[in-house]
């Protein structure tokens, strides 16, 4: 199963991507609708909330008023993390249950809107970011109805393009016309995310040259690459970094380095950072716009260890 996530400033365009790429086969996870579904009448969220905020954020029906509860946590951040509290867990909770109903052939594609302000690019393999100028964002959030204040205000709470940047494996820019968002969308499709779904389900890893997709920077690529890794080789892979052999790194190919007790992984270990197993102690990215080698030294080897190894027998 392969997971990308879909994120993007507000108007950016990420509804008509999420969209589009539903449209071609990937199962869509809508954060938003599930942070509204978990806060439903009669759910146990909604029931905590009440407790938190009182009944002054409840309409008269007894159902969540969520413009009064904006109002109560814009400008708040102890009650907005209050709120957070309550709903990030109960849409982690639901969204695990709703993606372990999908059969194992499917993408997924995880529409939420901040990822980046909330540090999750490293559980998806792959992180999608709509980008728009600020000022074609303004008018497409008019167009939809907002007021230019509520438009600029909105989007100055979120984070910049350049953390978005940083978060993206794929930029894709929506400054045109939305079938030019649909050519772009389309080739991603074909030319990466299938590719990848099906290099992970058969263990085939991307070869250097293939490169295919927009891709974004060498370096914040590198970046991403560490987290994933970290992230799934948590409390076995130590010291993952970038193999540093004179000044000029390979730029066909991501070299990494990481260190282990025992280097032997399962083959599976390193599947949800997108890694396949080439031998058991080197893995590499079955990502076709993102060519990287992974290879794994016994901690013993490390020479800092060995150095307080010395010291301490001395
Ligand atoms: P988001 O989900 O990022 O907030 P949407 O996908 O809902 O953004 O797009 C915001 C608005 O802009 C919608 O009304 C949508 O139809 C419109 N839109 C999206 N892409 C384009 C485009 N390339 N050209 C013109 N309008 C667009």
């Amino acid at each position: 199963m392969l997971h990308v996530g879909l994120t993007g400033g507000i108007a950016s365009g990420k509804s008509t991507v999420a969209a589009i790429l539903s449209e071609l086969g990937g199962v869509l996870i809508d954060a938003d609708r599930i942070a509204r579904d978990v806060v439903e009448q009669g759910t146990p969220g909604l029931d905590a909330v009440k407790n938190a905020f009182g009944r002054g954020v409840l309409r008269p029906d007894g159902s969540l008023d969520r413009q009064r509860l904006a109002q109560r946590v814009f400008s708040d951040t102890d009650a907005l993390r209050t709120l957070n509290g309550i709903v990030h867990p109960l849409v982690r909770e639901e969204t695990r249950a709703r993606i372990s109903q999908l059969p194992e052939d499917v993408v997924v594609i995880n529409d939420v809107p901040l990822i980046v302000e909330n540090g999750m690019a490293a559980q998806y393999h792959l992180v999608v970011v709509v980008g728009a100028s600020v000022s074609v964002r303004i008018e497409r959030a008019v167009l939809r109805g907002l007021s230019r204040e509520q438009a600029t205000a909105r989007i100055a709470a979120q984070a910049d393009d350049e953390a978005r940047r940083r978060a993206a494996d794929v930029w894709l820019d929506n400054e045109g016309t939305e079938d030019q968002l649909r050519s772009v969308v389309e080739l991603m499709w074909r030319a990466r995310i299938v590719p990848f779904a099906e290099n992970l389900a058969a263990g085939h890893w991307a070869e250097p040259g293939e490169r295919t997709g927009a891709s974004t920077g060498r370096d914040s690529a590198v970046e991403r690459l560490i987290s994933r890794i970290e992230r799934s080789g948590e409390g076995v892979l130590s010291r993952v970094r970038e193999k540093r052999r004179g000044a000029e790194p390979r730029l066909d190919v991501i070299e990494l380095r990481a260190r282990a007790a025992d280097p032997d992984l399962e083959a599976d270990a390193l599947l949800p950072a997108g890694f396949v197993q080439v031998r058991p102690t080197v893995f590499a990215n079955a990502d076709p716009g993102r060519p990287a080698v992974l290879k794994i030294k016994p901690s013993g080897d490390d020479p800092g260890t060995e150095i307080r190894r010395a010291t301490r027998s001395a």
